[in-house]
């Protein structure tokens, strides 16, 4: 795997110390409240977990999958719910953790589909912000990194469904890609 990188983009250490951060924050911002962190997956489960454990405050974590790419590096435009939520959102807060928030166009969705069910608040945490590609304004209000216009992997996001283990955000050589 190490052998198909061309570049790290940021390191595990600088990824650990901004979950600390983010979940000191969110822990803060939702002291006294019910909180439901909902992770999406595949891309976000490995932050969701890392940034579970760093709040502090009693909450609840679900999961959510949607489509969204495919083998591919571009979007489909397509949003799917393919597994929903087992818990009731009506008057709590909820949290919802993002791996990258690309076009914009995931995090639209999910807010319109989530909404619908009455929650108290919906905020947003995302890893990665690629602001460069926006396709619709969104409000990431926990950011972790912004990042340019690359196709980036590592810490759960994959290219082909591979990569995902690697500890750093990484830019695979151009060579990956266009095999
Ligand atoms: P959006 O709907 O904001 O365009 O895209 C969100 C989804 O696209 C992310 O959850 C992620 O799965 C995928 N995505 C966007 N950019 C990248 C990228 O650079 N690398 C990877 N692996 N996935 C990406």
């Amino acid at each position: 795997m190490q052998q198909d990188i061309e570049r790290v983009l940021i390191t595990e250490e600088q990824i650990r110390e901004k979950i600390k951060e983010l979940g000191a924050q969110i822990s803060e911002d939702f002291r006294g409240k019910d909180l439901v962190v909902v992770g999406i997956l595949k891309g976000a489960a490995l932050f969701c977990a890392d940034l579970f454990r760093a709040i502090s405050i009693p909450a609840e974590l679900d999961f959510m999958r949607i489509t969204s790419y495919g083998a591919a590096t571009k979007s489909t435009g397509v949003h799917r719910v393919l597994l929903d939520l087992d818990y009731t959102l009506e008057g709590r807060h909820v949290l919802i953790v993002e791996d990258i928030v690309d076009t914009g166009l995931t995090i639209k969705f999910l807010k319109e589909y989530l909404s619908q069910r009455g929650p108290a608040s919906l905020s947003v945490a995302a890893l990665l912000d690629k602001p460069s590609r926006r396709k619709v304004e969104v409000t990431i209000d926990y950011r972790g990194f912004e990042v340019p216009d690359f196709f980036v992997v590592g810490m759960g996001l994959d290219y082909a469904e591979k990569y995902r283990n690697l500890r750093d955000i990484c830019i695979l050589k151009p060579e990956i890609y266009k095999s």
